[in-house]
């Protein structure tokens, strides 16, 4: 049996500034103990601005730094974007790709997260692609489909541009129903793993076995301290994309801790 290394990731989307960011890894250290990375990746994604230098501090208390989202060109005239080599220059070793809110605000598309995907991927950075139905969607009966649609697209182009990596399955998938994300809804544990386990068929039916087997699952969507374990008990859920309560150090810990 494949055992996955549980995933913890913090999404910090617009919040804290240079100095927020560095007095939350000062403040880790007293923790240090709690997040060492025997069976988690802790894993925090900051805005661009804190990513600097904060990479170095995470390290020191185990906890891994990601970015919330990059432009698949290797450089050009992009104003405002920012590329993989940059954020590997920072330290990144995870970026979050199609979150809900860059697909909502920003239009991203399914063609250009899968692109991103493959681009990270052969940048030898973690993608974590999110996908998720809206509560139209969902009320439509419609989530398996949306899912389906928004993955399908990224499987095929790893295949077909034989994305590094991909056949071992060393990205992760985020399911993170819209509706859940910031509400203080959150989606049954059993509804989350129905999904998860979609995902890694479609993973397996795409890229084979071994890419399936590997991939990680993480559920998102009003996760916390006090939730988190029904998710990660479930065989197809490697952990969990937080954002609200990853803010705050304890809770964050506590989240860590729970996994
Ligand atoms: P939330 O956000 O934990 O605040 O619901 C999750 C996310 O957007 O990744």
């Amino acid at each position: 049996m494949t055992i996955r290394k549980k995933l913890v990731a913090g999404n910090w989307k617009m919040y804290k500034t240079l100095h927020e960011a560095d007095a939350f890894a000062q403040e880790l250290v007293e923790y240090r103990d709690m997040l060492s990375p025997s069976s988690v990746d802790a894993l925090i994604c900051a805005p661009f601005t804190a990513l600097c230098g904060l990479g170095e501090k995470l390290k020191q208390v185990h906890v891994k730094l990601g970015a919330q989202h990059m432009h698949e060109a290797e450089q050009g005239a992009w104003t405002g974007e920012i590329s993989a080599a940059m954020l590997q220059d920072l330290g990144c070793e995870y970026v979050i790709l199609g979150h809900s809110e860059r697909r909502q605000f920003f239009a991203e598309s399914d063609e250009a997260v899968a692109k991103k995907t493959c681009v990270a991927l052969d940048a030898s950075m973690v993608p974590i692609v999110c996908v998720g139905e809206s509560l139209s969607e969902r009320e439509a009966g419609a989530t398996q489909t949306v899912v389906s649609r928004q993955l399908g697209i990224v499987l095929e182009m790893l295949q077909l541009q034989k994305a590094k990596g991909a056949l071992d399955g060393a990205f992760v998938i985020a399911y993170e129903p819209v509706w859940a994300i910031g509400s203080g809804k959150s989606s049954s544990a059993q509804d989350a793993q129905d999904v998860a386990t979609l995902i890694r068929s479609l993973v397996t039916a795409t890229l084979g076995q071994r890419a399936g087997e590997q991939v990680r699952i993480v559920y998102g969507g009003s996760v916390k301290p006090d939730n988190i374990q029904t998710y990660v008990q479930q065989p197809d859920i490697d952990g969990a994309l937080i954002g609200g309560a990853s803010l705050q150090v304890a809770s964050f810990v506590a989240l860590v801790e729970q996994v």
